[in-house]
């Protein structure tokens, strides 16, 4: 499966990562039809380094905007501080959406990886995302 992905939305959730570490960053990118054209910051009310918690009040704003615009939740983003860009066992356990991407970013190198894959039913399947002009 390819994925593609605006290279000013890659760099703003790079940006986040990178500001918000050594804390997970955590947000969503939304659109319409698999493309994204928005990221949203949320904001991870863990503060923790190994996990993150959406703000539920900014969760509901979100599922809000969804209805009244019409947008699709196109993608679901957070970093790993200190591990690869894969979704650990705790994301899988909590990945509840089955038609969103799953990107994940890790800042533990100063070059930050960024990967995306689909995680239905438990199973995580690596997506080709490709950065350039959806
Ligand atoms: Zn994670």
């Amino acid at each position: 499966m390819t994925w593609t992905l605006s290279r000013d939305l890659a760099e703003r959730m790079v940006a986040h990562a990178l500001a918000d570490h050594p804390i997970e960053a955590c947000g969503v990118l939304l659109g319409t039809g698999g493309v994204a054209s928005e990221v949203v910051p949320l904001t991870n009310v863990a503060h923790s380094a190994s996990f993150y918690e959406v703000d539920s009040a900014e969760l509901l704003a979100l599922y809000r905007r969804l209805d009244t615009e019409g947008l699709d939740l196109v993608a679901i983003y957070h970093s790993h501080t200190s591990t690869p860009a894969r979704p650990s066992t705790t994301d899988v356990e909590l990945a509840f959406e089955p038609h969103a991407y799953y990107v994940l970013l890790s800042t533990a190198r100063e070059a930050v990886d960024l990967a995306a894959f689909r995680i239905v039913d438990g199973n995580v399947d690596p997506v080709d995302l490709r950065i350039g002009v959806p």
